[in-house]
């Protein structure tokens, strides 16, 4: 399957991508994921990138979709993917819906995470992300690690992402309400998008995600 997830930062996005992919058996590609290796590896992507995320705006299209592509065009993609974190405007749609059409390929379906703007910013300012792998994510009080600033899960550090600060996420948001939200329209357009409340324990929105899923592919 081909999937694209879609919702606010700190919608849970890389955490249900991580339980999706794993139960679809497909890769999980987010292009955050992809910045922030690049940054943590020092590379030129890396530094353009940082430079824009630290503010909470958008990387530029043209690197972004240069580097989705590369990604997506990696032998184990070649069945299906979950992407997570893009596309983020109509522009990378477009792009992407071309790359696909080109292939004779086309997405299965966009799950857009719904959760109150509230609740977003609550989450997103206590949380703590391990520096081993971004899918080990925990909440200084949702879901506090056993030893403060240990992964439970492989004992990793854990972390502030820089752009967690609460002004970056102010600006995240915005850029999320006026350029990432038109893309569920353009998908709409497509009978693409299954609205999944994002609400509740990871398990039971991994769940709604699954059922949901199995409706499209039905
Ligand atoms: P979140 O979903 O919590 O906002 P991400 O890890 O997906 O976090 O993204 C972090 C930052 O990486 C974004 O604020 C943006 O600067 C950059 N970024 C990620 N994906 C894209 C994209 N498709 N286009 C442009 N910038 C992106």
């Amino acid at each position: 399957m081909r999937i694209v997830l879609v919702g606010p930062p700190g919608a849970g996005k890389g955490t249900q991508a991580a339980f999706l992919a794993k139960n679809l058996a497909i890769p999980h590609i987010s292009t955050g994921d992809l910045f922030r290796a690049n940054i943590s590896q020092q590379t030129e992507l890396g530094k353009l990138a940082k430079s824009y995320m630290d503010k909470g705006e958008l990387v530029p299209d043209e690197v972004t979709i240069a580097m989705a592509k590369d990604r997506m065009e990696q032998p184990d993609a070649e069945n299906g993917f979950l992407l997570d974190g893009f596309p983020r405007n109509v522009s990378q749609a477009e792009a992407l819906d071309e790359m696909l059409n080109t292939e004779g390929m086309k997405l299965d379906a966009v799950l857009d995470l719904e959760v109150p703007e509230d609740e977003v910013v609550k989450r997103i300012a206590g949380r703590r992300i391990c520096r081993n792998d971004s899918a080990h994510v925990f909440h200084v009080s949702y879901k506090a690690p056993k030893q403060e600033g240990v992964c439970d899960v492989c004992g990793g550090e854990l972390y502030q992402r820089d752009d967690d600060s609460e002004e970056t996420v102010r600006t995240r948001l915005e850029v999320y309400h006026t350029q990432t939200e038109p893309i569920i329209d353009y998908y709409m357009a497509q009978g693409l998008v299954v609205t999944i409340p994002a609400l509740g324990k990871v398990e039971e929105v991994t769940a709604r995600s699954m059922e949901a899923l199995a409706r499209e592919d039905a």
